[in-house]
């Protein structure tokens, strides 16, 4: 049995970045303590569990973003902004409140932020590509003072009507698949006039979308790791099953089914932004032990 890790899968270079910034915020005593992250700083329950251990609490974002400070009884210190990032108005709050922001947003989303703000400012009708609730994107639409349309699907692509008269922007959630974000600009580029489109998608995502489609064409059998919960895995997850259907979404090695691996000879496994190394090297060595159990394989 042949086993192929993708050499684009785990932490993006974002997600490291917000989780190495954590690990030192925790012991620095010039940072104001109690240090809250607000939302899930990555995707997975494991990184969060080790982030609690530091000492650090975790706030669920809340509809009314005053309530965040409501949130504990406790005065928060720091309030850590994940690398999805937010919309401005956190910052403005925080300062009110004297509570201080460790920012550690993407600055590949920050850049999406900033054109959304640009083509804001400048009058264009903004067209965001994304999942509407999902936290990079409603940062988005909040840095566009929520004046965008988004399109999720193929039903939002039809139903969209804009306004021909006004320049349009196309930008989008940096996780996206790339395909679907080609078919929506090729459609409004073909139906209306003055269209600008910014690629926004992340290298970091774009390559773990190429090689998975390779994956998926050169293996019986592909796993993708992930969390329910993380954008980029689950998309990772739809590309590769289009291509192969025996593709597998995990958690953890604990979710790997023998049964999957039936006259099974190649496995390739990727895995999404947000999967530490250590579930990788898990699940890996896992693999690797059932393969020498199986003779089949
Ligand atoms: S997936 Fe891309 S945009 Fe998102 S955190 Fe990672 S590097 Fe940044």
């Amino acid at each position: 049995m042949e086993i192929t890790l993708s050499k684009y899968a785990g932490f993006c270079d974002g997600v490291e970045r917000a989780y190495n910034i954590v690990k030192k915020i925790a012991s620095d005593p010039l940072v104001k303590k109690p240090i809250y992250v607000l939302g899930s700083l990555v995707h997975n329950e494991d990184v969060v569990k080790k982030i609690e251990q530091l000492g650090i609490g975790n706030i669920k974002p809340q509809e009314r973003l005053e309530d965040i400070f409501n949130y504990t009884d406790k005065k928060i210190g720091t309030l850590v902004i994940t690398a999805h990032g937010m919309g401005p108005k956190i910052y403005e709050l925080a300062k009110k409140k004297g509570v201080d922001i460790v920012d550690t947003t993407c600055p590949k989303v920050t850049k999406v932020q900033r054109l959304a703000r640009i083509f804001f400012d400048r009058l264009y009708q903004i067209v965001i590509v994304g999942e509407k609730n999902h936290k990079e994107v409603v940062g988005i639409y909040e840095w566009a003072r929520k004046k965008a349309v988004f399109v999720e699907n193929m039903l939002d692509l039809k139903n969209l009507h804009l306004d021909i008269s006004k320049k349009i922007a196309i930008i989008s959630q940096t996780t996206q698949n790339q395909d679907f974000v080609k078919k929506v600009s090729g459609f409004i580029t073909d139906k209306y006039k003055n269209v600008e489109l910014v690629d926004t998608i992340c290298l970091a995502t774009q390559n773990r979308q190429e090689e998975v489609k390779k994956l998926a064409r050169s293996n019986d059998v592909v796993i993708v790791i992930g969390s329910p919960d993380s954008a980029n895995s689950n998309r990772l997850w739809e590309i590769s099953k289009k291509i192969n259907s025996k593709s597998y979404f995990i958690q953890r090695k604990e979710d790997i089914k023998g049964e999957w691996f039936d006259n099974c000879r190649k496995i390739g496994v990727t895995a999404g932004a947000s999967s530490p190394e250590w579930i990788i090297e898990d699940v890996m060595k896992y693999l690797r032990s059932l393969g020498l159990k199986n003779r089949s394989f």
